[in-house]
């Protein structure tokens, strides 16, 4: 099961990814390794960004959300497209500023700023911080202050949505971490709280309600909820917000039970209510930001590996082992999340191999899926692991002492590295 139209099987039987051999980019460039198809996120972007403007008019805006995926030519490359980006971190911001990503289309987020933070994203001139919390607003306009400014900023806020339970409850999610909860009154607060403060210009109001959906009733609900309380706070205060950014989150497909999205159509559907909750509120049609992640960067990248054994273990399982694993793909220990995989070389022929499949770690969770259905591998093989463009690369780490793998990026028939592979040296560059 290929799942993507940019993945094939060659003459030789062979995965294909952008029309090249994935067994000789295995043998070009070693194993583990990242490789994404530029062009699908090129596509993905044009997708969004085309599809934004048609609803929403000529200024709206998705950023990409490069918590996903961060590196500095995948700045470069969102920066082409003309997308703007949203960064959480400080390591974020110094990265798309040293791809020269163009700062008043950066959207800082996050619900632990930092004051160092926050001076470095004054300093780079960042467009927009999307403020978390009374104390953080406090702390932005004492430095806006400090350094003569006023910041344009968003808030976040809490609409009260489950999406796995497709449904706005009222109270749902106002635990979270993240925002204030408009049921408990704290966004009204916190609203008049950044209305009252020097130094911070109030643009409007930022939601993100969850990831990996496929649904888009929560999303729907979200703009309807957001779009009322626009007009809530316009009623009680007299501020009408310009700007609303209804985050990320969007699904992707990992397995062939995970349904088709047409990602356009979705954005659609969510433009329709914003407009007509927007009329019958009496409030201007806001600008509308859309922040995805995953879904720009997932499905272009895969990760080849080389297998190391294959451990029959009659009446229990199967184990494929490779050779990476939790260090370069930490999804299925963090989340149980599934993938497809596939032995390169085979990849047309039945997957009837049933198995786990195992990374190198001195730890018995370090595995990519169990229950996979592949075909049989040999010491030697390639395996692919397909839809690691997000969440991977971005949440890999050294352990073991393993060097995180290269990204390779392929377009138009040819292959570069975009992100060298780590060398040993490179694990020792910190130690004292
Ligand atoms: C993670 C995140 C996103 C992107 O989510 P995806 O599911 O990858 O689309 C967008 N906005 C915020 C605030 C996030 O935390």
């Amino acid at each position: 099961m290929i799942l993507y139209p940019h993945l094939d099987v060659n003459g030789e039987g062979h995965l294909t990814i952008g029309g090249m051999d994935t067994v000789a980019l295995a043998r070009e460039f070693g194993t583990p390794a990242y490789i994404m198809d530029e062009n699908v996120i090129r596509t993905q972007c044009r997708t969004y960004l085309q599809t934004a403007r048609r609803c929403f008019g000529e200024s709206a805006l998705p950023l990409y959300a490069s918590k996903a995926l961060c590196f500095t030519g995948i700045y470069r490359l969102v920066a082409e497209e003309g997308l703007g980006v949203d960064c959480v971190s400080g390591g974020e911001l110094y990265t798309a500023r040293a791809a020269g990503f163009p700062a008043e289309r950066i959207y800082f987020h996050g619900n632990n700023k930092t004051d160092d933070d926050l001076r470095q994203a004054l300093d780079m001139g960042v467009g927009t911080i999307v403020a978390d919390n009374a104390d953080e607003l406090d702390a932005l306009s004492r430095i806006a202050a400090e350094m003569g400014r006023t910041q344009r900023i968003l808030l976040r806020i809490t609409p009260g949505i489950d999406p796995h339970t497709h449904r706005a409850i009222m109270t749902g999610n106002v635990d979270s971490k993240f925002g204030s909860a408009i049921v408990t009154g704290a966004a009204l607060d916190i609203t008049k709280k950044a209305l009252a403060t020097p130094h911070l210009s109030l643009a409007g109001f930022h939601c993100h309600i969850g990831s990996q959906i496929f649904d888009t009733a929560p999303f729907r609900d979200a703009a309807d909820i957001m779009t009322r309380f626009i007009a809530d706070v316009k009623a009680a205060t007299g501020f009408e917000a310009s700007e609303l950014n209804l985050g990320g989150g969007l699904g992707v497909r990992y397995t062939e039970h995970d349904p088709v999205i047409d990602h356009a159509a979705a954005i659609e559907s969510i433009a329709a209510i914003v407009r007509e909750r927007a009329a019958a509120a009496g409030i201007a049609m806001p600008r509308v930001i859309l922040e995805p992640g995953r879904s720009l960067v997932a499905a272009a990248g895969i990760t080849l590996y080389t297998v190391g054994s294959v451990k029959e273990i009659p009446g229990f399982k199967n184990y494929i082992s490779v050779d990476g694993g939790m260090p370069d793909n930490p999804r299925y220990a963090l989340y149980q999340s599934e993938y497809t995989a596939l032995v390169a070389k085979r990849a047309g022929e039945p997957a009837d191999f049933l198995a786990t499949l195992a990374g190198r770690c001195c730890e018995s969770g370090d595995l990519i899926g169990e229950g996979m259905r592949i075909q049989r591998p040999e010491r030697g093989d390639t395996v692919a692991v397909l839809c690691t463009g997000a969440y991977n690369f971005a949440m890999a780490s050294n352990y073991n002492r393993l060097p995180r793998p290269p990204i390779v990026m392929v377009k138009d028939g040819r292959a570069r590295l975009a992100v060298r592979r780590e060398s040993y040296a490179d694990l020792v560059r910190n130690d004292l």
